[in-house]
């Protein structure tokens, strides 16, 4: 199964934050960058809208939250949370009693809160930890080596990276070679 429709089936082809049913598409939480089933939701054309541009959220819409942010997935709970301190930074008191009352894992709200900030063009690492120059990575699936037909195998410990002008590059050496990797298939050491 393609990754989409793993998280179609995973919604039951509904919104996951609304259950709209209507121009459903994959939407990848914040830091992250590529869909994959731990990282991208399913969210219907008017979720996916006001997530984007939360200055123009319709605040009734997000009564949903209620319902989505008890789900399972955390990625959907990050969404949920975000959505809600927005709604209460702008005066809504319902969502901040929803923030009080919802349940979310330490990592889950670290993932949620970086989303927040102003960081987000900073490498980070599969675990959303920011990466610098001179860190160690240990690589976290197998890929290929850019121009060449090599593997850089699951599991090669890159030292001592460098950052790129592409926050979702690094580089670094391993097995003798330069390379450059994406950052969110690194786990920093
Ligand atoms: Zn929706």
């Amino acid at each position: 199964m393609s990754t989409e429709s793993t998280l179609l089936a995973r919604c039951d082809s509904k919104c996951e934050l609304c259950s709209s049913t209507s121009d459903l598409a994959p939407f990848v939480v914040a830091p992250h960058t590529y869909i994959t089933v731990d990282h991208a939701t399913i969210l219907c054309g008017t979720c996916r809208a006001q997530v984007e541009s939360p200055e123009s959220m319709d605040v009734n819409h997000w009564r949903c939250l209620n319902d989505s942010m008890w789900s399972q997935v955390p990625q959907v709970q990050v969404l949920a949370w975000r959505q809600l301190t927005n709604l209460s930074r702008q005066g809504e008191t319902w969502a901040n009693e929803l923030l009080d009352m919802m349940y979310i894992e330490e990592e889950t709200k670290n993932w949620a809160e970086i989303g927040m900030d102003e960081d987000e063009e900073k490498a980070r690492d599969i675990n959303g930890v920011v990466l610098q120059k001179g860190d160690d990575v240990t690589v976290t699936k197998d890929l290929p080596v850019k121009g060449s037909s090599t593997i850089i195998k699951q599991g090669t410990v890159v030292r001592n990276i460098s950052l790129d002008a592409d926050p979702r590059l690094i580089s670094g050496k391993a097995n003798g070679q330069s390379m450059y990797l994406i950052a969110e298939y690194c786990r920093k050491k």
